[in-house]
């Protein structure tokens, strides 16, 4: 780590917000580096206070049952991701005068002179299986590299660990670019953008003007989505480095500076000698994981962020075809009497659920859960004719009943009423039950789980115990008949 880094914490008077991972990280760092580092968090229970005397061991002191008030003589506070920005806490810190700032950007802060640069992705929804992505083509391609921000390792120890890097495929999420005003990738993309956590934004505005500082800065290439021109337009109000290219991604054939697709194959037409004319393929479309329109689109951004660092075309072949996404994102479960069942449970906003819905066609949908206020009229509208029938459970499950009511009247739909966790069980087999030989059912329910379930992880368990069951009771019709 260069040494100017090392004087500019020595004495500073730190306090962290939060005990979770990304905290811990923080506070950990900034006390190696000889700052006097507290960390504050509003919780007091044993697994708080177990941590809170792992960090007193190492001189970092922490403030448990009291996330409100700015220790005295603080100098800066770093923030952890969940915390909104108008938590008492900053509040305070503005009344202060003294700055809130995010991991990522204590992370970029500390980065050595000779540090590994950033390939950057933010949108509303795939997010994590691009930056995946991004990092299984740089593997591929020979690089030392790994994916992080929002997930993996935290990006403060990667950041720390020099020398191990060639370049880091870095996902970050709209608070931690909130928070995190310095830092400059070598190339970015932003997905998508819908309405989605505008409780912590305020506004679509706000959360747009958080998402487009990803660009901010970049050296290479800003990569947008040509489906949505809102994308485009964060890259034309970025302030980015001369010469740095906007480079587009569709589903159709690519212009160029752009990346499409062609008769099945992806190409790019950006990265290429006379890109007026020529076009360079990179993949199959069976070589994206599941090969649905939304990922192969994950897939272009991927490649296009890839293509910018100067990765081979077979890297980013090879890459997608080694890639696995993590599971409850459009994971094929089982196939009972005929019909798919597909668990998406990590589709937890209704843009998300679009996508999904999309890729499968006829389909019996099971949505429901908790809405965050959103409203389904166009989700529904989009998705109509899809649909075989849709299964509700979960606590908003009216607003999305009242959607199909306007939309599509002619969709049988099964009103569970119910929130306990055995309703998966009830949903799946009324799903099974307006589902043809042919179909897909697909969990994909546009909602929050916290309603019936402890995270989308347990819901799409539950979803899949429920298949396997219902494949069971198949077997053992069979056996019988
Ligand atoms: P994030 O990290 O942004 O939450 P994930 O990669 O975990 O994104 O994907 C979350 C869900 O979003 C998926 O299960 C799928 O339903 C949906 N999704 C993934 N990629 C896209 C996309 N490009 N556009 C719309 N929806 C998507």
């Amino acid at each position: 780590m260069g040494s100017r880094q090392v004087t500019s914490w020595q004495g500073k008077n730190i306090t962290v917000a939060g005990l979770g991972v990304s905290g811990v990280s923080a506070a950990r760092a900034l006390a190696g580096l000889g700052a006097s580092v507290t960390v504050v968090d509003g919780g007091d229970g044993e697994g708080h206070r177990a941590r809170a005397a792992e960090l007193a061991a190492l001189g970092i002191s922490v403030r448990l049952g009291d996330a409100q008030t700015l220790p005295e003589g603080t100098d800066l506070v770093v923030t952890s991701p969940g915390w909104k920005p108008e938590s008492p806490l900053f509040a305070a810190a503005g009344r202060a005068g003294v700055e809130v700032v995010g991991d990522v950007e204590i992370a970029w802060q500390l980065r050595g002179e000779n540090a590994a640069p950033w390939l950057a992705i933010t949108g509303t929804n795939g997010k994590t299986t691009t930056t995946q992505m991004l990092a299984s083509i740089l593997k591929a391609a020979g690089l030392r590299t790994a994916a992080v921000g929002n997930i993996g390792t935290p990006i403060i120890d990667v950041v720390l660990d020099e020398g191990a890097y060639d370049v880091l495929a870095v996902e970050l999420s709209s608070y931690q670019l909130h928070w995190a005003p310095s830092v400059r990738a070598h190339s970015a993309a932003v997905l998508n953008l819908a309405p989605d956590h505008l409780d912590w934004h305020g506004s679509m505005g706000a959360y747009a003007a958080d998402k487009g500082r990803i660009y901010e800065g970049n050296t290479v290439a800003c990569v947008y989505n040509a489906a949505d021109p809102a994308t485009e337009k964060l890259v034309e109000d970025a302030d980015v480095e001369e010469g740095c290219r906007a480079i587009g991604f569709t589903l159709g054939a690519p212009g160029p500076s752009m990346l499409g697709v062609v008769d099945g194959i992806l190409v790019d037409r950006a990265f290429v000698a006379n890109r007026q004319k020529n076009a360079q393929e990179l993949a199959q479309v069976e070589d994206v994981n599941p090969p649905a329109p939304h990922n192969i689109a994950n897939a272009l951004a991927a490649a296009a962020l890839a293509r910018a660092f100067g990765v081979e075309p077979r890297a980013v072949r090879d890459g997608l075809r080694n890639f696995r996404p993590d599971a409850h994102r459009v994971a094929h479960v089982d196939e009972v009497a005929g019909v798919g069942y597909v668990d998406d449970s990590k589709a937890t906003n209704t843009h998300a659920a679009e996508a999904s819905l999309a890729a499968f066609e006829p389909v019996v949908w099971i949505a429901g859960g908790l809405a965050k206020g959103a409203a389904f009229d166009e989700l529904v509208q989009k998705s109509a004719k899809r649909l075989r029938g849709v299964v509700l459970i979960g606590a908003d499950r009216a607003l999305i009943a009242e959607a199909l009511a306007r939309h599509a009247p002619e969709v049988p739909v099964v009103d569970l009423a119910r929130t306990d966790t055995g309703a998966m069980l009830a949903a799946v087999r009324e799903a099974a039950r307006l589902a043809e030989p042919g179909d897909t059912v697909l969990l994909a329910p546009a909602c929050a789980s916290m309603d019936m379930f402890a995270n989308y992880n347990k819901r799409g368990d539950a979803f899949a115990d429920a298949v396997r069951e219902l494949a069971a009771g198949d077997a053992a019709d069979a056996a019988g008949s």
